[in-house]
């Protein structure tokens, strides 16, 4: 890693909210100069296979490989492996392609042969041609759990099996306290010409990298230069469970609960058109410049205007 370089972005991102954003960024600035810290609490291990599910997503976007449709796993995919799969276990609910389980049998042979989640980061990235650099939270497990009514349950399972109907009672980073960012991070998050978080979960994707130790620190002392892109419009998640964990939280559900949520590493904080009411009130109450833009990323032609507009800030 290059740490002294001085021109580059660094992102914060999760999954698929983040990936819309950065298919954007890719396709109107060069690849080379993103360099994007990655959300690994969803991490999951499943038929015996090491699963990164926004490792996986990011890489796929920026290897222009992704099914956009989707949002997630490679494009023109089959799916024979894992019918067989469910024949053999009783996982039902998780679903892999059959290019997207060559990446997990790729990972998991090298977890065993000792590489760390970051450096097999890097050799996927690699393989799969992403000139970005993909840097994970952290190269500890720290699995992200939900206590519901009916017991603790892995995120993954919350959100795809549970289609996160049960109510959240509490959320858990199991083992976040002893993990430790990857060498080199706070010297990026140092040097970046700008940072970057993307419209992500603020509490499972991008609160998870906030509370690796030291991460959130470092961001508050570069607050200047960091920007925020909300992942809420009108009061309600674009997918997934953001407004359920926000409201368990204590945080309101819409842009200024994001903003709220961020107000000590921000000063620069995008938020939907639509939302445009909230400006004055995220500017006076909690010192944040606001900007509104569609950030309904419903096409290329959307990500790419964000992109230019957010990198134009
Ligand atoms: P996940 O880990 O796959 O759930 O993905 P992320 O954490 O990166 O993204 C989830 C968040 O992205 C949700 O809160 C969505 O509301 C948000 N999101 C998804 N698509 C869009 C979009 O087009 N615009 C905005 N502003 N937010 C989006």
């Amino acid at each position: 890693m290059t740490f002294n370089q001085k021109n580059f972005i660094l992102l914060l991102a999760g999954g698929v909210g983040a990936a819309k954003f950065i298919d954007g960024v890719a396709h109107v600035m060069d690849q080379k100069e993103l360099k994007i810290i990655v959300n690994t609490g969803d991490d999951i291990e499943l038929f015996g296979l090491r699963i990164c599910p926004d490792l996986d997503i990011i890489t796929y976007t920026l290897a222009n490989i992704i099914d956009r449709e989707k949002g997630w796993g490679f494009k023109d995919e089959s799916f024979n492996s894992l019918k067989i799969l469910k024949k053999y276990y009783d996982i039902g609910w998780f679903n892999a392609g059959d290019k997207d389980l060559a990446t997990h049998i790729y990972r998991t042979d090298l977890f065993k042969r000792g590489f760390s989640k970051a450096e097999i980061t890097k050799r996927i990235c690699q393989k799969l041609g992403v000139k970005a650099k993909l840097i994970p939270m952290c190269n500890e497990d720290t699995p992200t759990y939900i206590e519901t009514p009916k017991g603790k349950i892995n995120f993954e399972q919350y959100y795809i099996k549970e289609a996160c109907k049960p109510e959240v009672l509490n959320v858990i980073f199991k083992g976040i306290e002893k993990a430790k960012p990857v060498k080199g991070t706070i010297q990026l998050i140092k040097n970046a010409k700008k940072i970057i978080i993307c419209p992500s979960n603020p509490i499972v994707s991008i609160g998870t990298i906030l509370a690796v130790p030291d991460m959130r620190k470092h961001l508050r002392k570069v607050s200047n230069k960091i920007i925020g892109i909300s992942p809420i419009i009108e009061g309600a998640t674009v997918k997934g469970p953001a407004d359920k964990l926000m409201k368990w939280k204590g945080l309101d559900v819409s842009c200024f609960g994001v903003a709220k949520y961020y107000q000590d590493i921000l000063s620069y904080f995008i938020i939907d058109i639509r939302d445009k009411k909230y400006k004055k009130k995220i500017e006076r109450e909690l010192g944040i410049n606001t900007y509104t833009f569609d950030t309904l990323m419903v096409d290329l032609k959307k990500k790419k205007k964000l992109a230019r507009f957010v990198l134009g800030l």
